[in-house]
């Protein structure tokens, strides 16, 4: 393989950029020559590219959104419009391409890794944490980390002036943010997609929170389980408490990564590049095997728990 290119697609994620960076400069490590492609399928299909090389991806890892930029493109589900970006992926040769984006991209890399010649990777990036096949999608960790300090700093007004307030955060299908935002916040209710909304009960526990001698009450909710504005005037009727509404919106998608989402990012990218020339296609790297367990003290004190030595030839190839 002497020819790759990367994309991002879909909905931006904070971390896509530490991504990128991995990919480019493990890729031309080995040797290999990298093109960026402009706002994902869209890009591809106005033959949008851009050379990558070792300096172009200096100081991008801190950076929030992406370098590539990204779009929505729906002509590329389309079969034949797909074909005219298999041509021009064959005349710029390339040979191998990673994706990185949420599940609606990864539909498309699938249909690239069997409809043309192209090996193709992806990538899971999403702050929805909606992938099935990886613990944690690149960007989740900054989200949550930008849900919760905002969380907080509610928590702060809605003790001084004992009210409830009802906390929207982004999330589709998936009730992921809300869930572990509102787990960490010690927020009073989580709503999301996958749990049924019994508001009764909703405001029965908030009541009992206030005769606990609570000040405040927060819920979080996800938006795809009901408006926030909705919750607020079912839960002021049924507990008769001053209700405000905060929708957090795109704040969520931006920022700094965290150096959770520098670590993922910066080893899926290497990974998705040591997957192509491999000959992998048809594929996507992810973390797995982050689960709670419980082992004998004797284990643990008997053995000495190794430094991840891989990492350090990660930071020496990359840096
Ligand atoms: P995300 O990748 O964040 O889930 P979308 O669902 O909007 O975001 O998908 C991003 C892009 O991926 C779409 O605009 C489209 O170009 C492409 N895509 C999504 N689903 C498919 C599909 N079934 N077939 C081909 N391309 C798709």
């Amino acid at each position: 393989m002497k020819k790759i290119a990367v994309m991002t697609s879909g909905g931006d994620s904070p971390g896509m950029n530490a991504a990128i960076r991995s990919i480019v400069r493990y890729a031309v490590s080995k040797g290999l020559e990298v093109l960026g492609i402009m706002r994902g399928y869209a890009g591809l299909l106005e033959d949008d590219f851009v050379p990558l090389n070792f300096s172009d991806v200096g100081g991008i890892m801190e950076k929030g959104g992406t370098i590539l930029r990204t779009a929505r493109c729906e002509e590329f589900k389309v079969d034949n419009i797909r074909k005219e970006a298999y041509e021009i992926l064959k005349k710029r040769g390339i040979e191998g391409l990673v994706v990185i984006g949420g599940d609606g991209s990864l539909n498309g890399a699938t249909l690239i890794a069997n409809e043309s010649e192209v090996k193709v990777v992806g990538i899971p990036a999403s702050i929805d944490n909606d992938i099935h096949g990886t613990d944690m999608c690149i960007g989740v960790d900054t989200c949550l980390n930008t849900v919760v300090e905002n969380i907080q700093k509610l928590k702060d007004t809605a003790s001084s002036h004992e009210r409830a307030f009802i906390v929207e955060t982004m999330g589709r299908n998936c009730g992921y943010i809300a869930l572990v935002a509102g787990l960490t916040t010690g927020s009073e209710a989580i709503i999301i997609p996958e749990v049924k909304i019994d508001y009764q009960s909703l405001a029965d526990k908030l009541l009992a929170g206030r005769k606990r001698g609570k000040v405040n009450s927060i819920v979080v909710v996800a938006e795809g389980a009901a408006s926030a504005y909705t919750v607020a005037r079912h839960l002021e009727n049924k507990t008769g408490y001053e209700t405000r509404v905060t929708i957090l919106g795109h704040v969520q998608r931006g920022g700094s990564p965290t150096v959770f989402d520098r670590l993922l990012a910066s080893r899926l990218g290497a990974a998705a590049v040591q997957n192509l020339m491999n000959g992998e296609s048809d594929v996507m790297v992810g973390l797995q095997s982050s689960g709670i367990a419980t082992m004998k003290l004797s284990e643990v004190l008997e053995n000495k728990k190794e430094l991840d030595l891989s990492l350090y030839e990660l930071a020496n190839t990359l840096s």
